[in-house]
């Protein structure tokens, strides 16, 4: 149960925007912000691309994208589509035809901007694929590729510019009567995509899904995604998000879990909270975390271990998780269990003890939330 109400500092009021679906996902409105990530295989490598579907939805991805550059990736969306456990998006760009055949194909949403495909005619032709597959469309504006009107416009890419390019799509797709829209104004500029996206929200009420593009590898492009994403959900922006990292998709979800769980806006899996140890742990803070992450990457339950080296912060901090250790002296150490002190345990012990102390404790969390749900109707 949320403890917000007695903790107001801990608030982020959402900003009200409309919902749609994105297949089974509901996005905007009062929906968990949904986690999305990318393949990078060749879409044509079907077998690949589902494996890499699979992994990151194991991960938690709630939505993929996929790329459709060309004809023969339509044909191997539609295999793509059949085996995932997640909608998948199609990613165009330009070519209105893929539109249409990731519409026919199963796509759950276009990432399509329609400003960008051609006539009007060509425009509607999309527009009518989508509505007949129940399709949503997501508008997809990047600093890197505005339009040659609106750099001419404002000089140079700008928060001005990605907005008004925004609103440009938006206006195309609802003078077609299509509402079941959302959009990103994305920069690898932190400061730029913070107000564009600040501004976005003011002037549409579409869900809005947010990132900072090509945001690089796996430390830094976390960093900024973490500076950038994390200033927006704090305010309440953002319905749905993507961190861009040269890395594995996999490595993607986990950083937007992460992000959303250090804000308290989503959980998921084990919240490991640990200190960085000094020359007063009892044993080896540092390994013991490393190997408790891989050990218990199974768990999907949300709940909290703390793992803190000495009585200093140990006990303080076990009070407010579900299992805790905290080293002592002489080799072993305290297990808490509810933020109660339980019975000590060897460090030699330890790993496997606390992974079996935490999947029992996921196992209780489960059927108390299987019960509460089954008494509520
Ligand atoms: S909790 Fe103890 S071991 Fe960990 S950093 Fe603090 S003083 Fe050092």
């Amino acid at each position: 149960m949320s403890l917000n109400h007695v903790r107001p500092w801990r608030n982020i009021y959402r900003r009200k925007s409309r919902q749609i679906m994105v297949g089974s996902v509901p996005v905007g409105g009062d929906a968990p912000i949904s986690v999305q990530t990318m393949t990078n295989t060749l879409t044509t490598d079907v077998a690949a691309t589902v494996a890499q579907v699979q992994a990151a939805a194991e991960a938690g991805a709630d939505i993929v994208r996929v790329s459709v550059p060309d004809q023969e990736s339509s044909r191997a969306l539609r295999e793509i589509v059949a085996e995932s456990p997640v909608p998948i998006v199609a990613d165009i760009h330009f070519h209105y035809k893929r539109g249409i055949e990731a519409a026919e194909a199963g796509a759950a949403c276009l990432r399509i901007n329609p400003g960008n495909i051609g006539s009007p005619e060509r425009v509607r032709e999309v527009i009518q694929a989508a509505r007949d597959h129940n399709c949503s469309i997501r508008i997809g504006v990047n600093a890197g590729s505005l339009e040659k009107h609106l750099l001419e416009k404002y000089g140079e890419p700008c928060p001005d510019a990605m907005v008004d390019s925004g609103l440009e799509h938006i206006r195309i797709l609802q003078d077609n009567d299509f509402h079941n829209f959302k959009i990103s104004v994305k920069a690898s500029d932190v400061f730029m995509s913070a107000a564009a996206y600040q501004q976005l929200a003011e002037a549409t009420d579409a869900p809005i899904h947010l990132g900072i593009t090509e945001a690089g590898g796996l430390m830094s492009g976390t960093i900024k995604s973490a500076i950038g994403l994390g200033n927006l959900l704090w305010m309440g922006i953002g319905d749905t998000i993507r961190v861009s990292l040269s890395a594995d998709p996999v490595e993607e979800v986990k950083v937007g879990y992460d992000i959303l769980k250090s804000l308290g806006l989503r959980h998921r899996g084990v919240n490991i909270i640990s200190c960085p140890s000094c020359a007063r742990q009892g044993f080896d803070v540092i390994k013991t975390v490393e190997a408790l992450e891989k050990r218990l990457e199974h768990i999907k339950t949300p709940m909290s271990l703390s793992i803190i080296g000495c009585v200093v912060n140990g006990p303080g901090e076990a009070l407010m998780t579900d299992v805790g250790f905290t080293g002592g002296g002489a080799g072993s150490g305290m297990v808490y269990l509810a933020g109660r002190q339980s019975h000590k345990m060897s460090n030699d012990q330890m790993i496997d003890h606390i992974v079996e102390q935490v999947e029992q404790k996921a196992e209780q969390i489960e059927l108390e939330t299987k019960a509460a749900a089954e008494a509520a109707e």
